[in-house]
């Protein structure tokens, strides 16, 4: 558990030296679970945005895009269900007088377990070498399915207590599993409570005439209620989806873990319409497409895993979250949900307008079901950071430290260095970095020691390093430094364009869909 703390400082630290992410209003300590993208954090956000983007609008010609707007007509969220049941369960330790989401205390216990198993895992991996099964371990061990039972045992109680707002079955969990406080300790804990988390605002210049207004706490309202619009202007036939990326609020009640848990955030979704009795179909197929994009990027497969829901949402019949390994462990990234046609029938109760599709083949009106994914930018973000940020032991026995990014989401492609700062080499870099400019994020760096400008830029993320030397006024070529092998090549000026191309073009990244 240090071992990951100090990791996830450490993440944190790097984002803020290296121009990723600041603490939002810094100068006036800040805002509680509020960050601020800096220089590098922008480009990088960015560029995963386009790549979802990509992948889901340009690529499928049955998906488009739209941007909507983050303030909406109230009734919006009065349909929805958010004004009703956008609540969290939320708990007060009395001596520490610190405030936590019930069930987030409850889950922890459970991961608690969790790790208590990865262990034993591990412990047999090693006893058994080569011949271990791990599938066949887990099933077997008497310990390790002792503890399983017991995780199911808790989460189902505590997905039953919510679905029937039982709050004093909730507290009596947390009683009987003797949770503590983590920060105190204590165990005197209050009565549980539901707290809705959606922002109010105002519109409206004089106090008797505005209008009761809420900060989006999601972007998928924006799609449902254009979804006629769109289907009519885009002449589109189902099945199809309307996608978007856009900030979203949540007054969340815990906002720790960096920018994991906001209260200001980014969605990119995806809302998929389908003929009513097919979304089960659709649930499983985006489940796998999802994954498919996650996988693409290198990360590693073991770093991901589906987790099916038990307690389902008012509007879903079925959902899964793709988790990740975050430096606190597997956690929520990404969420599939099978939406039914509730928001559609909702809003067409509370506006009397039909939100209906005719099927010209079946000659038959109905309203479509809906298959929605969810990820969240800014945790998308934060999962490739931290992943990407390894220290590394060199052959010659020194330490660097490299943010490993997926080259084609780094900020910025390549460095341009000229060995020294005179004999015409700063003017050969300019003018490389003037061709370059025109595909690429590139930088411009004449400081210090070419060795220590290495690491500068590993450090940053920037996949390569284009060196300039005396022997370029003769042969017309540059060193170029990969980050990750720190392999270096001896090539013609003009080919330096297509290398970086072939490693940070989309195309080749988005092929292995
Ligand atoms: P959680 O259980 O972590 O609160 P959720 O199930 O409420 O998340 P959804 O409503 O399904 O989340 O939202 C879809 C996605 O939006 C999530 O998978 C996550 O990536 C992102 N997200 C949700 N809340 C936040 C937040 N407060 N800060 C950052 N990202 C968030």
């Amino acid at each position: 558990m240090a071992k990951q703390d100090d990791q996830f400082k450490k993440v944190i630290s790097h984002a803020k030296e290296y121009g990723y992410i600041f603490q939002s209003s810094e100068i006036y300590d800040g805002l509680s679970a509020v960050y601020d993208y800096a220089q590098n954090g922008a480009e990088l956000k960015k560029n995963i945005r386009d790549y979802w983007w990509k992948a889901m609008v340009q690529m499928n010609e049955n998906i488009v895009g739209i941007d909507a707007a983050i303030l909406m007509h109230p009734t919006t969220w009065k349909a929805s269900g958010h004004v009703d049941a956008f609540n969290d369960p939320l708990i007060d330790n009395k001596d520490s007088k610190k405030r936590y989401r019930a069930d987030v205390l409850v889950e922890d216990y459970c991961l608690k377990i969790e790790a208590k198993i990865e262990k034993e895992v591990k412990k047999a991996a090693k006893r058994f070498g080569d011949a271990f099964n791990k599938e066949e371990f887990v099933s077997t061990n008497g310990r390790v399915v002792g503890y399983q039972e017991k995780i199911d045992t808790i989460l189902a109680r505590l997905g039953k207590s919510l679905e029937n707002e039982d709050l004093a079955d909730v507290k009596a969990l947390i009683e009987e599993l003797e949770i503590a406080d983590p920060v105190s300790g204590s165990k005197n804990w209050t009565e549980v409570k539901q707290f809705n988390l959606m922002f109010g605002t105002k519109l409206g210049a004089s106090a008797d005439t505005a209008m009761d207004l809420y900060l989006r706490p999601e972007t998928a309202q924006g799609i449902f209620v254009n979804f006629l619009n769109v289907q009519k202007t885009g002449r589109m036939k189902i099945p199809f989806g309307i996608a978007q990326t856009g900030k979203a609020f949540r007054n969340e009640i815990v906002a720790r873990q960096f920018i994991f848990r906001q209260r200001e955030f980014e969605q990119m979704e995806m809302q998929f319409f389908v003929k009513p009795g097919t979304q089960k179909e659709w649930y499983e197929a985006w489940k796998e497409n999802r994954m498919k994009w996650h996988l693409s990027l290198g990360m590693g497969a073991d770093n991901y895993r589906f987790h099916d829901h038990e307690k389902l949402a008012h509007y879903a019949d079925a959902a899964a979250d793709i988790e990740f390994k975050f430096p606190f462990g597997f956690k929520e990234l990404e969420g599939i949900h099978s939406r039914t046609d509730f928001d559609l029938k909702a809003h067409e109760k509370h506006s009397g307008k039909k939100l209906q599709y005719f099927d010209h083949e079946a000659k038959e009106s109905y309203v479509p079901y809906v298959v929605e994914t969810s990820i969240g930018l800014d945790r998308m973000f934060l999962a490739i950071f931290s992943n990407s940020l390894v220290d590394e032991t060199l052959e010659d026995g020194s330490e660097r430290t490299v943010l490993r990014l997926p080259a084609v989401l780094a900020p910025t492609k390549a460095a341009v260095l000229p060995l020294i700062k005179r004999d015409g080499l700063p003017e050969i870099a300019r003018k490389i970095m003037d061709d370059l400019k025109f595909d690429f994020n590139v930088i411009y760096d004449e400081k210090d020691a070419v060795g220590r400008r290495y690491r500068r830029q590993d450090a940053a993320g920037t996949p390569f390093c284009i060196t300039v030397d005396h022997d370029t006024l003769e042969d017309n070529m540059v060193t170029i430094r990969h980050r990750d092998t720190m392999e270096q090549q001896r090539v013609k000026i003009e080919d330096v364009r297509s290398i970086i191309m072939k490693e940070v073009d989309m195309r080749a990244w988005l092929m292995k869909m």
